[in-house]
């Protein structure tokens, strides 16, 4: 199958990369983030991806388009943040993926513990629906410990949030408990 996978960040492209293609697929990467803050964060965590696809020989559409304006507008407005931001980068996703002619997109949010995975999963599902496209879906969370060891052993930047700023607030809060 020619997957495209939505990556969040290196470290947890790591593991479903290695997953995915010995499970005989055909992967491209695709970076598509504009709910990561600050700017130079998302820089880094890009750059990481870069140092990585070079290591491993990897293609990623950079999709460079950083509207954190509004990433905050449907956060704010919304009553799951985090159900919006998978929303809003599968949707990316999905139609990078039937544009391009792929037979299935996925997200490397699916190997953490640390996200909604059951909302995630059902987000992916509908979009799929929608765009007329396979969701290829696994649960990849088996594999998180592994995806760390990787992302060592590789020298990869290992972020301390999730992601947007709330997360990035939120990590402070919970080290003050
Ligand atoms: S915590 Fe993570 S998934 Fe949730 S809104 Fe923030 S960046 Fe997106």
């Amino acid at each position: 199958m020619r997957i495209l996978v939505h990556i969040c960040c290196a470290p947890c492209f790591t593991y479903p990369h290695e997953r995915l293609i010995g499970e005989g697929h055909d992967v491209t990467g695709f970076f598509f983030n504009p709910n990561i803050h600050p700017y130079s964060e998302y820089k880094k965590r890009m750059e990481s991806l870069e140092k990585y696809a070079e290591l491993k020989g990897t293609r990623i559409i950079y999709k460079n388009d950083y509207d954190i304006e509004s990433y905050l507008r449907g956060a704010l407005g919304s009553s799951d943040r985090c159900e919006f931001c998978y929303n809003m980068r599968l949707k990316e996703t999905a139609i990078a993926a039937k544009s391009l002619g792929f037979d299935a997109f996925t997200t490397t949010l699916l190997i953490s513990p640390y996200q909604k995975h059951e909302v995630l999963a059902s987000a992916g599902k509908k979009i799929a629906g929608e765009y007329g496209i396979v969701f290829y879906y696994e649960d990849f969370r088996i594999g998180y410990g592994k995806s760390r060891e990787m992302a060592r052993a590789l020298d990869l930047y290992m972020q301390k949030y999730c992601g947007c700023i709330f997360s990035e607030k939120e990590r402070y809060l919970k080290k003050g408990k």
